[in-house]
C-alpha cells in the first residue's frame, strides 16, 4: 500500500486519505478472494495488483477531474469493467461521482455489486448489460459526461459502445497500451460516423511497467445517428472502416 501512496502522490499529484488506502486494501483482499471461485483477473500478485490494477486505474482521474462541472455530479460509466477497472478506484477517490458499471457476465457484476456494497459507494450502480443495448436505452443514451473503458475491444468497436452512450460535448476515454496510435488511425470512419473526435492522447508511466499506457480521450462532437450502435455483437464482427 505504500506504493501506491507513493505512486499515486509523485506520478498523478493524489494524495491517498488513510480511508482510501484502507478502500484498497480491502478491495485487494476481496478481488484475490474472490478469484478462487469466479474468474476475475490473471493478476494477482499483490505488487501487481497495485500497479496494473489500482494505479492504472486512477491514472484516468486526472484527465477527469480536468473537466469536473461542480454543479451537479459527474456521471460516468465504465463499460466492460470486468473486476471493476478503471471505474471502482475512481469511486474510491471520488465517491461524488455517480458512477455505473456495466458488463455483459453476471459473475462479474456479482463481484460488482458485492464491492460497491462493501465499499459504501452510495451512488455508484451495476448494470448486467451489453453496451450495444444500453445504447439504445432512453435512460442511458446520450446521458454521460464520461463513457471509459479498459481493454475491453479495439477503438473502431469500442467507439460503437462508448460514443452513443455520451452526452454531446461529453468525453470517452479509452486506456490503451503501445498500439494506440495504430488503433486510432484504424478508427477514422468509426469517429465520423458515430459523432467523435481525438481531442487528446496523454501518455502514462507506471512504476516497472515497461510498455507504454495511453488515454486516448474522445469529444463528442455530433449525435451518434439512429442505427448506431448495430445490434449486439455486430460491432466486434464488423467494425466500422
Ligand atoms: N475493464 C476491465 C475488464 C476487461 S475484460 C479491466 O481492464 O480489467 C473485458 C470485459 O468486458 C469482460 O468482463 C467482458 O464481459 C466485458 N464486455 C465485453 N464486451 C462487452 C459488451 N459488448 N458489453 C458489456 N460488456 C462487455
Amino acid at each position: 500500500m505504500e506504493t501506491l501512496k507513493r505512486s499515486a502522490k509523485d506520478l498523478l499529484g493524489l494524495k491517498l486519505t488513510r480511508a482510501q488506502l484502507q478502500a484498497f486494501e480491502n478491495y485487494a483482499l476481496e478481488l484475490t478472494a474472490w478469484n478462487q471461485h469466479t474468474n476475475l483477473t490473471t493478476i494477482l500478485d499483490p505488487q501487481d495488483i497495485l500497479v496494473k490494477h489500482f494505479l492504472d486505474s486512477l491514472s484516468c482521474l486526472p484527465a477527469i477531474n480536468r473537466r469536473h462541472n461542480p454543479k451537479r455530479a459527474l456521471r460516468v460509466v465504465d463499460v466492460g469493467s470486468g473486476a471493476g477497472f478503471p471505474g471502482l478506484p475512481l469511486a474510491i477517490m471520488r465517491p461524488d461521482i455517480q458512477l455505473t458499471l456495466v458488463d455483459a457476465t453476471e459473475k462479474k457484476c456479482a463481484f460488482l455489486r458485492h464491492m460497491v456494497a462493501e465499499l459504501g459507494l452510495i451512488t455508484a450502480r451495476v448494470l448486467h448489460r451489453r453496451a450495444e443495448n444500453l445504447g439504445w436505452d432512453r435512460e442511458h443514451r446520450g446521458h454521460y459526461d464520461w463513457a471509459i473503458a479498459r481493454a475491453v475491444a479495439r477503438l473502431p468497436v469500442l467507439l460503437e459502445y462508448l460514443l452513443p452512450l455520451t452526452r454531446s460535448d461529453g468525453r470517452c476515454l479509452a486506456q490503451k497500451s503501445e498500439g494506440a496510435r495504430t488503433e486510432i488511425q484504424a478508427a477514422g470512419r468509426a469517429l465520423a460516423v458515430l459523432g467523435g473526435e481525438v481531442e487528446n492522447v496523454l501518455s502514462v508511466e507506471l512504476p516497472g511497467i515497461a510498455e507504454p499506457r495511453h488515454l486516448i480521450v474522445i469529444k463528442k462532437v455530433a449525435a451518434t445517428p439512429d442505427g448506431y450502435p448495430r445490434r449486439a455483437g455486430v460491432p466486434v464482427k464488423r467494425p466500422l472502416r
